[in-house]
């Protein structure tokens, strides 16, 4: 088995976990309806960018369509 062959000190072990938080979400309010959505996303709620819908949501879709 592979062994460190010195002791990560305590400064060098936190310099190298100075890049390891996490940052925080930067949520931007969809123009759309309004809920949070990830910026430069695709709102999740209503399926818009850019003031277009892009993504159909499941609740719109009629699945009965099919069948009749
Ligand atoms: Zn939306």
């Amino acid at each position: 088995m592979a062994v460190p062959q010195n002791k990560v000190t305590r400064s060098r072990r936190n310099m190298r976990r100075s890049h390891d938080s996490l940052v925080a979400a930067n949520p931007a309010e969809c123009p759309s309806c309004g809920e949070l959505k990830r910026p430069h996303h695709v709102c999740g709620a209503c399926g818009h960018y850019d003031d277009r819908e892009v993504v159909a949501k499941a609740a719109e879709t009629d699945l009965d369509d099919d069948a009749a």
